[in-house]
């Protein structure tokens, strides 16, 4: 919602740019990185900064390829002895249709997996993805995961179309 990731052409680093949240020129980070960093006085955004494109995957609102070919995926539930297993089986699918851009610079992808547990439970675990922007390679949230109402809303409307819930 109008937040986009904006790479400085001269050392690639990463901005988060939310206009929304800006009042004057100033407030753009770029701005105070061209002039603190690059000693460039003038602004010329446009000539050191490129908008970076959103893959197709994002504009569907779909998770990229590499994560999604994480699924199916073992998963194996310990006692904190970590000696005891309680459960084990698999997450056969995940639905990730919330993609984030957080301040501090780390890009998310929100949703649900479905457990299928060896012993016959169906559990859904709420979960997300996430890496730090410009980094190749994502990790799976060790946190609880956090939804607003706009996003709890929109993850039982994915979960309805894909008939997990009634
Ligand atoms: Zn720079």
């Amino acid at each position: 919602m109008g937040k986009f990731v904006s790479r400085c052409k001269l050392c690639r680093e990463h901005f988060v740019i939310d206009r929304s949240r800006m009042k004057k020129p100033r407030d753009d980070p770029r701005i105070v990185h061209l002039q603190e960093v690059h000693k460039i006085p003038t602004i010329r955004l446009d000539d050191c900064f490129e908008t970076l494109r959103e893959d197709k995957a994002m504009k569907a609102k779909e998770a990229p390829i590499e994560i999604r070919s994480k699924y199916p995926r073992k998963f194996v539930f310990r006692d904190v002895d970590r000696e005891t297993i309680l459960s084990e089986g698999e997450a056969t699918k995940a639905l990730l249709p919330i993609h984030h851009i957080g301040d501090a610079g780390r890009e998310y992808w929100k949703g649900v997996e479905r457990l299928e547990h060896k012993r016959g439970l169906r559990e859904f675990r709420f979960m997300y993805w996430t890496r730090k922007i410009g980094q190749k390679n994502w990790n799976w949230g060790q946190f609880n995961l956090c939804l607003t109402d706009e996003q709890l809303n929109q993850l039982i409307n994915s979960m309805k179309k894909e008939g997990w819930l009634h």
